[in-house]
């Protein structure tokens, strides 16, 4: 029996080694369109490989894919992060936590996992062919058949898609054949751009705060990080995936309103406020920051707030104290457009979810056809859970092809 796994990513190759090992007997080819294997997993996380997440609960874990959440509780009750880990660790390599939870390899270079699929693929016989594009695929009686662009084509018993998220729907015309719909593709991850707001002069200022998206329910808190385009940050990050796709639809035109003190809401700004004017009438507010705000940043809001350098606590107006509160617990920026974040992107949309089986990856509209990674509508935040998901679902794959194809010997 024949598997041809499409697509030389992190899900393709954990897909196409676990099905090999599985069953011996079961011929494995992987084919990829480009001259390069696994290229994400060895630029990812800054060329460290983000492998996985630190988190082992499944309701914790699911929480971080704005996208598909109930389909990853699924199936991380087959292979979940401490699978991972022993899988990556029986093969030697021995993978660190980072205080935010982010897993790299020891050897912090991304080129240790890429060794290791490679030396289980050339181990079981995986046979790999790159410059291959497979253009469609065609339900025969009992299989597939894979037609290649080169006009070359090949019989298949199973088929596992794992081709990576497409930017445009119209990439997905080949698989829309197969009788699948997808959600149209929008990205995720991405940093705020805000031309010309003076804010951009505080490049390098990063600080906690909590970021919403006016006249949305969107809100995160986490550091957020100025640059020298706009905004960026986890907490900024995290908003982009879980707006992706209110934000696709404003054309990333939007307010975004930033909580520079967390820890306060409106009224107890004002309190504090209010008991630093009497306790300390005569200090000027410029150095009157008791809020853990980065003195660049609460300079800024001062003037922000129309507030002069030398201005006392005592000779604050009304109407200045309420700008200055506005600005420090609900800032606005307006947001005109969007960055790629450089260090992981991913692509929200995919083959959608109720068409497959989420304990098998198989299609629940053609038989012996499997999905794995990213071509699945299910998208992550940052933190290594968009490979935990690769590696989850590649190998929920192999391991239903692979006992379909021993039990159909
Ligand atoms: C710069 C960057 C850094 C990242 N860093 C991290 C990180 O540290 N941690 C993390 O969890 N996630 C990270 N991500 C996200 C993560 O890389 C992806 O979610 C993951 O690689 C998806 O794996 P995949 O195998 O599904 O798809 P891909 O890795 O995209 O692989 C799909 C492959 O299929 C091939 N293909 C497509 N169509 C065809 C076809 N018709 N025929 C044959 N082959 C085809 C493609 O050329 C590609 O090689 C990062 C992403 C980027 C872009």
């Amino acid at each position: 029996m024949h598997l041809i796994v499409i697509g030389g990513g992190a899900a393709g190759f954990f897909c196409a080694v676990n099905a090999a090992r599985m069953n011996t007997a079961l011929k494995v080819s992987l084919v990829e369109k480009t001259g390069k294997l696994l290229a994400k997993v060895r630029i990812s996380g800054g060329g460290r490989c983000n492998v996985t997440h630190a988190c082992f609960s499944i309701p914790d874990m699911m929480k971080k894919y704005p996208r598909g959440g109930n389909f990853v509780k699924k199936a991380f009750h087959e292979f979940f992060t401490e699978d991972t880990i022993s899988w990556f660790n029986e093969r030697s390599v021995k993978l660190k936590t980072e205080k935010d939870g982010r897993m790299f390899p020891v050897t912090d270079s991304s080129e240790t996992i890429i060794n290791c699929l490679l030396s289980e693929a050339k181990k079981y016989n995986v046979g790999i062919r790159t410059n291959r594009e497979v253009r469609s695929l065609v339900k025969t009686e009992n299989g597939w058949t894979v037609q290649y662009t080169d006009g070359e084509s090949e019989y298949a018993d199973f088929i596992c898609v794992a081709c990576g998220g497409y930017p445009k729907e119209n990439m997905f015309g080949w698989l829309k054949e197969t009788g699948h719909s997808v959600e149209a593709p929008v990205p995720s991850l991405f940093t705020f751009n805000m031309p010309g707001n003076a804010i951009t002069q505080l490049t390098g200022v990063s600080t906690e705060a909590k970021a919403r998206i006016q006249g949305t329910k969107l809100e995160e808190t986490g550091a957020v990080l100025i640059t020298h385009w706009g905004m960026s940050g986890p907490a900024v990050l995290k908003l982009s995936a879980r707006g992706a796709r209110e934000l696709n639809a404003v054309k990333y035109q939007f307010t975004a309103l930033i909580n520079w003190c967390p820890g306060y809401n409106e009224n107890s700004l004002r309190e504090t406020i209010t008991n630093l004017r009497q306790s300390n009438p005569s200090q000027k507010i410029i150095n009157g920051n008791v809020f853990d705000v980065p003195r660049r940043l609460w300079e800024f809001l001062i003037t922000e707030s129309d507030i002069h350098a030398d201005l006392r606590w005592a000779d604050l107006s009304t109407g200045k104290l309420n700008a200055l509160i506005k600005n420090l617990s609900a800032h606005e920026l307006k947001v005109q457009g969007k960055t790629t974040f450089r260090e992981e992107f991913v692509t929200a949309g995919g083959i959608r979810l109720p068409e497959v089986n989420a304990a098998t990856m198989e299609s629940r509209i053609a038989q012996g056809l499997y999905f794995a990674g990213e071509i699945l509508d299910v998208d992550g935040v940052t933190g290594g859970f968009n490979f935990q998901h690769a590696w989850t679902s590649g190998w929920i794959a192999a391991k239903s092809i692979s006992a379909r194809s021993l039990s159909a010997k």
